[in-house]
């Protein structure tokens, strides 16, 4: 446990905490909603710093990461702990232990996860399975021992930190994975507890600081699957955020609260995917139907096979210094 480093203290032992959009105000003895910002007698303290609960290698498609450092391992880390509540949460039992009395984890402290992650061979550090934002203070230190080792920093993240908290990471991070979860407030407000316009915003600055940012969109039969609002979606990454942005629309299974709900037909996927290519958009992937077709890469000016997958593995990189071998089109991307 550390003092945290972004909040202000205010009247009556109060204090007001700026990590992410929620803005929570904290009572003495008071929790924030993520569960692990802790208000002690007028000082808002972090309860997870040093604590992961869970440590990983990964392969970097899993975050996923197409266009970034591709058929390279992750060092995945995540404590406990969500400032979101989405009712279709797939690390449920990580992400929402923020309530516990005692935060459960492992003792582990920013030069030891560097160290593991060096002596797994990986090429960077993803903090991930749960928000890095509610983790910041933890995750900001591994990143700058990470860059020191020439190590990579890769957010996976639902996008609803502060412009105060992206910009003092911003030098250090290279790679996000932004969830966009719908493109309907209502979505937001229902089934996440948050709201839609600051992930937009937060988009919109990471791409403006240059860090590479790939979008993943859960598709849930009947609540963010209509043709309209997916249209609408996929504009936003093609206007706003640029075409070379790869959208991944990955396939929903029934879990934690939603389990009334079917799993998304392929079909729907396909429909999706054909909705990113009407809006532009020059990469477009499912996730969740392992040996899809639409899970390689393709240069999107000739057509040709650039990396071809299955699943999380590359099995063949046909890339010659990041171009196509055919038209020697760049393919979009970092590391390539
Ligand atoms: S990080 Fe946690 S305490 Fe801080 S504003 Fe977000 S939900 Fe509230």
């Amino acid at each position: 446990m550390i003092e945290a480093r972004w909040y202000e203290k205010k009247e009556d032992q109060k204090v007001r905490c700026i990590l992410c959009n929620h803005h929570c105000l904290i009572k003495e003895g008071k929790r924030g909603i993520c569960g692990v910002r802790e208000n002690q007698r007028g000082t808002l303290y972090s309860l997870v710093y040093g604590k992961p609960i869970a440590t990983h290698v990964d392969p970097i498609e899993k975050k996923p990461l197409f266009h970034f450092l591709p058929g390279s391992s992750s060092f995945s880390v995540a404590t406990a702990g969500c400032n979101f509540r989405c009712r279709f949460c797939q690390n449920a039992d990580i992400s929402q232990a923020g309530e516990m009395r005692r935060m459960p984890g492992t003792e582990m402290a920013p030069k030891e996860i560097i160290a593991a992650a060096l002596g797994a061979r990986c090429q960077s550090i993803s903090y991930t399975y749960t928000e890095p934002t509610i983790f910041f203070e933890y995750a900001q230190d591994m990143a700058l021992l990470a860059e020191a080792q020439g190590l990579k920093n890769v957010f996976v993240t639902n996008g609803y930190m502060t412009k105060e908290m992206l910009e003092s990471i911003y030098p250090y991070l290279h790679a996000a994975n932004v969830d966009l979860k719908s493109f309907s407030d209502e979505f937001y407000k229902t089934q996440c507890g948050a709201r839609l316009a600051p992930v937009l915003e937060t988009l919109k600055m990471m791409k403006r600081q240059e860090i590479w940012v790939e979008i993943t969109t859960l598709i849930i039969p009947t609540l963010n699957d209509s043709k309209e609002e997916l249209l609408r979606l996929a504009r936003f990454i093609a206007d706003d955020l640029g075409p070379e942005t790869p959208w991944h629309i990955s396939r929903f299974h029934p879990t934690y609260k939603i389990t009334d709900l079917p799993i998304t037909p392929v079909k729907t996927l396909q429909q999706a995917w054909d909705i990113g290519k009407e809006a532009g958009l020059r990469y477009v992937y499912t996730g969740n139907v392992p040996g899809d077709p639409a899970e390689k890469t393709h240069c999107h000016h000739c057509g040709h096979l650039l990396l071809d997958r299955f699943g999380f593995s590359i099995l063949k990189n046909n890339l010659q210094q990041g171009n196509c071998p055919q038209c020697h089109t760049p393919m979009s991307g970092r590391g390539l």
